[in-house]
């Protein structure tokens, strides 16, 4: 299907989910969004608002009751579960509360895991997966398991991986929600530079402190949209309190390291 880059990347169009355990439980009622190419947007309700359930459907990890969810042109409705699986490779990044690494996989190999879609050598792979480990500081532990890295360093690695395909998509639920506060703001970061970089960032989180990061806020209750915010960003970023006079709007990053 052809698609332009004006296209949304996700249209979501009257999506109904309901579970069935022991009785029906309605966790997206009739929702509607659109997800511009490069967006970011937070996604804040409360606990049990449909949160995952609406980010599962977007990373086609599940499939609406009723109602579409168009991801960069692929109705995941209508996928059969092996399209939905090459869809996630290819054109969209996870970064769970719970980090989700392979645990007997080293930070580089798990950061490289995604690129099996791509038909690159395993040298090229690993090229890739130290390069962005580097990007994400942690250009010296690229061959450490995730049980010998702490919390913050483990989403870092999630992070790389999330961004080894360079997916037009990335979708982070509660990421910030094991970590320190520091390591929080760090993890913030990175998903600033990925948005800066052109990937469009789709956020989870109950803390309006997380959600005010984004450029957008849709609240969300009962699993209904309540209502949609844009977020005001007064200064460039609060980050930047070294940059006087050096017109240096973007390099904030590298200081940071
Ligand atoms: P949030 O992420 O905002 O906390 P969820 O999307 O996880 O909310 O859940 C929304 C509602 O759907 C909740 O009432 C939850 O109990 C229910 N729910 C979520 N996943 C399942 C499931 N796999 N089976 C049954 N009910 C579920
Ligand atoms: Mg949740």
């Amino acid at each position: 299907m052809a698609t332009s880059s004006s296209d949304p990347v996700v249209s979501i169009d009257n999506v109904r989910k309901e579970y069935q355990l022991g009785g029906t439980v309605t966790a997206l009622d009739g929702v509607d969004l659109l997800f511009e190419p490069g967006s970011y947007t937070a996604v804040m309700g409360p606990s049990g608002s449909g949160k995952s359930t609406l980010l599962n459907l977007v990373g086609a990890l599940d499939t609406p009751t009723s109602g579409d969810v168009i991801v960069a042109g692929e109705n995941v409705a209508t996928l059969s579960e092996t399209e939905r699986a090459a869809l996630r490779g290819t054109r969209i990044g996870f970064i769970f509360q719970t980090f989700n690494l392979m645990p007997r996989l080293t930070a580089v190999e798990n950061v490289a895991l995604p690129l099996m879609f791509a038909e690159w050598t395993r040298s090229r792979r690993r090229e890739r997966a130290e390069s962005l480990l580097t990007d994400v500081g942690l250009g010296n532990r690229f061959d450490h398991l995730p049980k010998e890295l702490s919390g913050g360093q483990r989403q870092r690695v999630a992070i790389a991986r999330a961004l080894s395909s360079d997916p037009e998509l990335i979708l982070a639920d509660e990421p910030t929600g094991n970590v320190d506060t520091e390591t929080g703001t760090e993890i913030m970061s990175l998903l600033r530079d990925a948005n800066d970089r052109g990937n469009a960032v789709l956020l989870v989180t109950h803390e309006r402190r997380i959600a005010e990061h984004a450029d957008r806020i849709v609240n969300v209750r009962d699993g209904v949209v309540e209502g949609i915010e844009q977020v005001e960003h007064t200064t460039p970023a609060e980050t930047e309190v070294g940059a006087v006079g050096t017109g240096a709007g973007q390099g904030a990053t590298e200081e940071r390291r």
